[in-house]
């Protein structure tokens, strides 16, 4: 029987992305015996996270606490929240209330809610380019049409921006807001500077935009330099900030956050209960213990330095290897970007 007529055009349009293409191959190759390194997606080293603590916690957890297997609130666990908030104080110098967070499914699940709730199709979103893969799509998925802004070793070109906006209000089209992964760029693996992320700022502010802000790799920074997140620098509530967990205790976890406002994250609220009621509570428990506990700071310094060696090793390796090869070597996150002559493959 053929399924492809019951499919929604939505559905129809579907590919299967380069990334979800990689990943299959590496797990192929992994089946078949061969040793590999997959560099296919951003997953952290299983061996630098601490399981034993979270294997102990998760015990703990689903033991002692009944609640622990049934749903939370959608938004997320009170405590959660009210801990998380405290620790993006500390962490990123972000003043918000519990009552501003949204537990979600991993940043990916807090990027799609988003899209949801602001993108009408044809709505034109200004993106970091390149920009995450997944993140593309899902505002695709939603009828979104991405509008570039290069992106070089100091983030997106802040001085195309301008142009770029005003040639599109000038055709009388609609702006819904701009995203970037300001910090350990996926796929670039490059972090804004602070100049332009003023000048970022400065731009939504004039033209009346929000920004979509992906930290994924905020907790990932190897060197001391003043990148503050966007939000932190935000004055009028323009920078809805999405966070995760992922590189930190797991991409496994599923556990990442939207910080917003007012009426956006009312319908975030209502956007998420049908689709997932709630973010995994185990996860949301073992996070909250973890936080309290005092477990990122306790594991975190060390973890970044041992990724500091991994890209090290890396940075060393592509130099000695590939001559002539011009790539980025990233202050934060976990990605390097190599730019090939066109006659390789
Ligand atoms: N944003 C970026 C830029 C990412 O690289 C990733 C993970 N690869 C995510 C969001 C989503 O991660 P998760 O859903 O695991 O939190």
């Amino acid at each position: 029987m053929s399924y492809n007529r019951f499919l929604s055009g939505r559905a129809n349009w579907i590919k299967p992305s380069a990334l979800s293409l990689i990943m299959s191959m590496a797990v192929e190759l992994k089946k078949k015996g061969v040793e590999l390194i997959s560099l296919a997606a951003g997953d952290p080293d299983p061996n630098i996270i601490p399981r034993g603590v979270l294997g102990d916690l998760a015990m703990e957890v689903i033991k002692n606490n009944p609640l622990s297997v049934l749903y939370t609130p959608t938004n997320g666990i009170p405590d959660l929240r009210e801990e998380l908030s405290a620790f993006l104080n500390r962490y990123e110098n972000i003043h918000t209330s519990p009552d501003n967070l949204v537990i979600t499914v991993g940043g990916s699940g807090a990027l799609d809610l988003l899209g949801r709730v602001l993108i009408d199709p044809g709505d034109i979103i200004l993106s970091d380019n390149p920009a995450y893969i997944n993140t593309l799509l899902a505002f695709k998925q939603l009828g979104g049409i991405l509008e570039p802004i290069a992106v070089d070793e100091d983030g997106m070109k802040t001085y195309l921006l301008e142009e770029k906006i005003e040639n599109i209000l000038g055709m009388g089209r609609k702006i819904k807001f701009i995203y970037t992964i300001a910090t350990g760029q996926n796929p670039m693996g490059v972090t804004m500077s602070l100049d332009r992320r003023r000048e970022l700022l400065e731009i939504a502010s004039k033209y009346d935009l929000l920004i979509v802000e992906d930290a994924a790799y905020n907790f990932m920074k190897y060197n001391d330099q003043n990148v503050p997140s966007l939000k932190s620098l935000d004055e009028d509530g323009r920078v809805i900030m999405v966070g995760t967990f992922s590189k930190v205790i797991g991409t496994g976890f599923r556990i990442g956050w939207i910080i917003a406002e007012d009426v956006i994250l009312k319908k975030i609220i209502m956007e998420k209960q049908p689709i997932d009621f709630c973010a995994p509570t185990i996860s949301q428990y073992i996070s909250l213990e973890y936080l309290r506990r005092g477990f990122f700071e306790k594991y975190h310094l060390n973890a970044l330095q041992k990724y500091k060696v991994k890209r090290d090793v890396m940075i060393n390796a592509l130099q000695e290897n590939l001559e002539n090869i011009v790539f980025t070597k990233p202050i934060a996150g976990m990605f390097i970007m190599l730019f090939l002559k066109p006659s390789i493959d």
